[in-house]
């Protein structure tokens, strides 16, 4: 399991992942996630970024981690079977 994540990481390093391409241009830079430990690069326009944020950029799983900690801490009182729910959002949001 965690081998595939590591793999699918490696994957991504160096180039969009969406087309592969490792270049960006001015119109269509490449935009790098600011999540942690995460690598994941993708073209404004492969991923439909409206507009590239001067601030950090989160790719849609780092987006739902984020969210996702913010309902665990929200949900702490319930049950843990919405936490494997919620994990199980967070692995099928995978890039
Ligand atoms: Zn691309
Ligand atoms: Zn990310």
């Amino acid at each position: 399991m965690l081998d595939t994540v590591i793999n699918s990481m490696r994957e991504m390093v160096g180039g969009c992942c969406v087309c592969s391409d490792e270049r960006g241009w001015a119109e269509n830079p490449l935009v790098y996630c600011d999540g942690h430990g995460c690598s994941v690069a993708v073209h404004q326009a492969c991923y439909g970024i409206v507009q590239v944020p001067t601030g950090p950029w989160f790719c849609r799983k780092c987006e739902s981690q984020e969210r996702a900690a913010r309902v665990v801490s929200e949900a702490s009182t319930k049950p843990t079977q919405d936490m494997s729910f919620i994990i199980s959002l967070i692995i099928t949001s995978w890039c």
